[in-house]
C-alpha cells in the first residue's frame, strides 16, 4: 500500500492546534509495517482538497484524511472529497437516527445543520462515531481509496482500531492482536512514561492510551500475519504493563468501564452492595444499575441528601452531625454502616462532600469529599481533595466521586479475596 496522510484544519495552518492526528497514524500504520509516503496539512478550502487528492494520488493508493467533517459550513472535507470521486451525497437514515440519539442522550437539541452530517457519498463504507456526531467513510473506486475520519484526536483514535485498522490489516494479509488495561488516577503522560521501557524492549508491542474523564485505557496491540504464540505473548506483555503501571491504577482488563468491572466483581465474588449518597445525588446507584446483571448485586440506594434523612433512615448520630458536620470522616463512616446495617448487603459505600460552587469554606473547601466503604469486617474511610483537579465544575467533582467510590469498592473487594 502507499499510503498518504492529509490533515485538514485552519486551526493547524494557523499554529493553534499541533496536528497529533498524523503522527497518530503514521505510528499505528509502521506497527503493521507501512511507511508513510507523504504528510500535508491544508486549509478547510473544497477546492484545495480537491486539488490535493488530484495530485497525490498520482503515485499513491491510499489517502488518509482527517478534520473538516463538522456541522459547520467551513467544514468541507466530505463534500470535496465526495466531488472527487464523483459521488453523490445521499441521506443514510441510520446516521441520522445515531446522530438524533447522541443529542438526545445529552439532553441537547439537534440543529439543523447537523442534519448535513448524515449525508454520504454513495458507494462509500460508513465508520460510526459513539464519540462525537461526525462519522467517518471509506470511499474506493478505481484501485484509488480515501479514508476519512474526524478532526478531534478522541473521536479519530477509536474510530481508528474500530475500522480502519481492521480494513488496512485486512488489506495487507496480517492481523492485530489487542488487549486494554483499565486505569484510574493516573495520568496519561506517566502512564506513557512509565511503559516506555516496555514498549523499547519489544518492538513488536505498540502501545495506545484513551483518557475518558478520569479512566484511562492503554491498549497494548501486536500486528501479525500469523496466530502462533501471538496470544502468549500478549499475556506476557500484559502481566509486565501492569508491573510497570502499578497495581494500584489498574481496575481491570478489557472491561467497559469501571462500573461494568465493579458489577462484574460483585457477581464473581457473590456480593450484595448497597449504597448511600449524598453529594452525589444518586449518580453511584445511577451507574451501578446502568449495567445489565445489577439487579443481581444492587441491594439499595439511600439518597440521604439531608440531615434529617442522613439521621432517620440511615442512623447518623446527631452529635456526629453537629460536631463534625455533614461532610465529615465521622458521617462517611456512619452513613456507609447505616446503610450497609439497613439493606443486610455485605458491602456498602457513602459519599459525603461538596460540589459546589457555593458552599466551600477555608476549612472545609468545595471538593472537599469523604468516600466510606463498610464490610461486615471493617469500614474505611477516604478523604479526597478534588480541588486540585483542572476542572473543579459541580458535574466533575461528582463524577469524580463516583469513580473514586467505585475504584475503592474493587480495591475493597479485591482484598477481600
Ligand atoms: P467540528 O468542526 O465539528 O469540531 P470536525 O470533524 O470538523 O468537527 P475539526 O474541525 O477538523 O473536526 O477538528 C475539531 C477539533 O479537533 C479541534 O479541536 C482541532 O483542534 C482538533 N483537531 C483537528 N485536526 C487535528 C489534528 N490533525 N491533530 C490534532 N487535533 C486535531
Ligand atoms: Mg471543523
Amino acid at each position: 500500500m502507499k499510503i498518504k496522510l492529509i490533515s485538514i484544519g485552519k486551526e493547524l495552518l494557523l499554529g493553534e492546534t499541533i496536528d497529533t492526528n498524523s503522527v497518530f497514524i503514521s505510528q499505528q500504520l509502521s506497527l503493521y509495517g507501512i511507511e508513510v509516503n507523504k504528510k500535508i496539512v491544508l486549509d478547510d478550502n473544497y477546492e484545495a482538497i480537491k486539488q490535493a487528492m488530484n495530485y497525490e494520488f498520482v503515485d499513491a493508493d491510499t489517502l488518509i484524511i482527517t478534520g473538516g467533517l463538522g456541522p459547520t459550513d467551513d467544514d468541507v472535507t466530505k463534500e470535496a472529497v465526495c466531488d472527487f470521486f464523483e459521488s453523490k451525497l445521499v441521506l443514510c437514515d441510520d446516521v441520522l437516527q445515531s446522530i438524533s440519539s447522541y443529542f438526545q442522550r445529552r439532553g441537547k437539541k439537534m440543529v439543523s445543520s447537523n442534519l448535513k452530517q448524515a449525508y454520504f457519498p454513495e458507494d462509500c463504507t460508513i465508520m460510526h462515531n459513539p464519540n462525537g456526531t461526525a462519522p467517518g467513510f471509506i470511499i474506493e473506486k478505481d484501485n484509488r481509496t480515501a479514508i476519512v475520519l474526524p478532526g478531534p484526536p478522541h473521536e479519530m483514535k477509536p474510530m481508528f482500531f474500530s475500522y480502519v485498522e481492521p480494513y488496512i490489516t485486512k488489506r495487507i494479509g496480517k492481523k492485530v492482536f489487542t488487549t486494554n488495561i483499565n486505569t484510574y488516577g493516573i495520568s496519561e503522560s506517566e502512564l506513557e512514561y512509565r511503559l516506555r521501557p516496555l514498549v523499547k524492549q519489544n518492538e513488536k508491542l505498540s502501545l495506545a492510551t484513551y483518557a475518558d474523564f478520569g479512566e484511562i485505557r492503554v491498549r497494548l496491540s501486536i500486528c501479525d500475519d500469523k496466530n502462533d504464540d501471538v496470544n502468549e505473548l500478549l499475556s506476557r506483555y500484559t502481566i509486565k504493563a501492569r508491573q510497570f503501571i502499578g497495581d494500584k491504577f489498574v481496575y481491570g482488563v478489557d472491561c467497559d468501564n469501571m462500573q461494568s468491572a465493579l458489577v462484574k466483581l460483585l457477581i464473581e465474588k457473590n456480593m450484595k452492595i448497597a449504597t448511600a449518597e449524598s453529594c452525589t445525588g444518586g449518580l453511584l446507584s445511577k451507574c451501578i444499575t446502568d449495567v445489565s446483571g445489577a439487579s443481581q448485586v444492587f441491594e439499595c440506594g439511600i439518597c440521604s441528601y439531608s440531615n434529617r434523612i442522613k439521621e432517620k433512615i440511615l442512623g447518623v448520630s446527631p452529635e456526629t452531625l453537629q460536631k463534625y458536620g455533614a461532610v465529615s470522616e465521622q458521617s462517611a463512616r456512619e452513613m456507609s454502616q447505616g446503610v450497609l446495617k439497613l439493606s443486610d448487603a455485605d458491602i456498602a459505600v457513602s459519599v459525603t462532600g461538596l460540589a459546589g460552587p457555593g458552599g466551600g469554606t477555608e476549612e472545609k473547601p468545595v471538593g472537599l469529599v469523604f468516600i466510606g466503604v463498610a464490610t461486615r469486617k471493617k469500614t474505611i474511610v477516604k478523604q479526597c481533595n478534588f480541588n486540585m483537579l483542572n476542572n473543579k465544575s459541580r458535574e466533575s467533582i461528582r463524577r469524580h466521586s463516583q469513580l473514586e467510590s467505585m475504584k475503592i469498592l474493587i480495591d475493597v473487594i479485591n482484598e477481600q479475596k
